[in-house]
């Protein structure tokens, strides 16, 4: 009984901290501005059921992708089984689901060889960050905590794996020894290979088995909060992220409402333009001039670095990096955050993303190819966030180099960025007459 409400005590504290993480993110990714996405709709599941659920940009780097998969897939599955542990946990009961025979046999087997898969996936990502030390790996914004977030969770997914195969081991055992308690159940393909580890007194096999049940199933309520601060956090929010995401093609930018109605109403004087909320600026310059799909796309960043590698300004050595760009803009939102936690909704740090997060160097430096967006296994967009940070510099502080003002002059003089006048611009076709 005792073991019962510890269970149930355990339980509700992590329900309870879940909960109050996620409601903090949900009210960070709503202080940007709003957007409507919800057209398409159809297109919109199919985006989401492919990309998110079907990983299907993840094969383009097939090794990677296949491990991913293994480990996304075995670690979902696997977790099926916390429900008969949470049901077990709550009334005292040992392997709820055994009265399905054959079909739970065939389930603790999948669960088993998934786990094994997962394991095997778990080591090779180890692998490729601590021995083979890959460069997508590494960069400016790959400080401290980032890499080691990357480590903890294979850390943590080894442990978990390893407590489930164990717990199923040390059951199987006490099952064939055939202890109260531990009835005939399950199939065990994989932990039966851990038996001759095992020792063979009866109280210490029900300790094994005790300790790593409990271990796995704090484990698995300790990861789901860790989940919040964690890179991580894409588990869920890959789903929502790839169902909001734009569906006009990728090269296609969006207009300025503001000025889309200044030209209409120039060039239709009968056009009256609606009001323009005087808070409203032209592009971004802080978190809370985004949209808040550019928001939640920095919470969904996986920091797989798939956009730094692919990206031309990057790799030609400029300090651009679209990864650190959705880092920086999801850092901005949690300072927000923590801001408001402490001192109120209106406090002014004084701070803003461009400048004290993302330099004037890093978003001059993009080429707007695309490239970045493209990769992406989630569909997240940091083109979109550089460009409403370009807008600001360019159209509230007119404060860009001396070769793009003079260009942006051209244009409106001469309708084209070359410093020839209008009229003179059939001049090389009349001198090859
Ligand atoms: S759009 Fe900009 S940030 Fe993205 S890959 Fe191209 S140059 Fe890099
Ligand atoms: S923006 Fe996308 S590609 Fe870039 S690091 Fe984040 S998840 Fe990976």
């Amino acid at each position: 009984m005792l073991a019962q409400i510890i269970f149930i005590l355990a339980l509700i504290t992590a329900i309870i901290a879940f909960t109050i993480s996620i409601k903090k993110i949900i009210r960070n990714i709503n202080l940007g501005k709003d957007i409507d996405r919800t057209d398409h709709q159809p297109e919109r599941w199919k985006n989401m059921l492919k990309v998110a659920l079907g990983q299907s940009k993840m094969t383009a780097r097939p090794v990677a992708g296949i491990m991913h998969i293994l480990v996304y897939v075995g670690f979902i599955i696997i977790n099926i089984e916390v429900l008969e542990i949470i049901i077990d946990g709550i009334f005292g009961t040992h392997r709820v689901f055994s009265f399905l025979g054959s079909f739970y046999n065939f389930l603790i087997a999948s669960f088993e060889i998934l786990a094994l898969l997962v394991l095997l996936g778990v080591f090779v990502f180890l692998a490729r960050r601590l021995v083979l030390q890959l460069k997508r790996f590494k960069g400016i914004e790959m400080t401290a905590w980032p890499k080691s977030d990357a480590i903890y969770i294979l850390v943590i997914e080894v442990l978990l794996m390893s407590a489930f195969l164990t717990m199923n081991a040390a059951d199987y055992k006490l099952q064939q020894a055939g202890v109260h308690h531990y009835t005939l159940a399950g199939s065990f393909p994989v932990s039966q290979f851990i038996l001759p580890l095992l020792p063979t007194d009866i109280n210490s096999l029900i300790l094994i088995e005790r300790f790593c049940w409990w271990f796995h199933i704090l484990g698995i309520l300790a990861f789901l909060n860790y989940l919040p601060f964690s890179k991580h956090f894409h588990i869920i929010l890959a789903f929502p992220n790839t169902w909001y995401a734009k569906l006009a093609p990728k090269g296609e930018f969006n207009n300025m409402e503001t000025v889309s109605h200044e030209v209409k109403a120039m060039l239709n004087p009968s056009y009256t333009p609606p009001a323009i909320d005087a808070n409203n600026k032209f592009g971004a310059k802080d978190v809370q001039d985004l949209n808040w799909v550019q928001l939640m796309n920095a919470y969904t960043c996986t920091e797989c670095g798939r956009c730094t590698s692919s990206c031309p300004a990057n790799i030609t050595g400029k300090l651009l990096s679209p990864r650190k760009i959705m880092m920086d803009t999801r850092d901005r939102m949690e300072e927000i955050g923590r801001n408001i936690d402490k001192h109120g909704k209106d406090y002014n740090d004084g701070k803003s993303l461009l400048d004290d997060y993302i330099s004037r160097e890093e978003i001059w430096a993009c080429t707007t190819c695309n490239a970045c967006v493209e990769a992406c296994p989630v569909n997240i967009d940091p083109l979109s966030i550089i460009l409403d940070l370009r807008r600001f510099a360019v159209m509230e502080e007119s404060n860009v180099t001396g070769s793009l003002n003079a260009m942006f002059s051209n244009i409106e003089n001469n309708g084209a960025p070359w410093k020839y006048s209008p009229a003179d611009r059939f001049n090389w076709a009349n001198k090859e007459d």
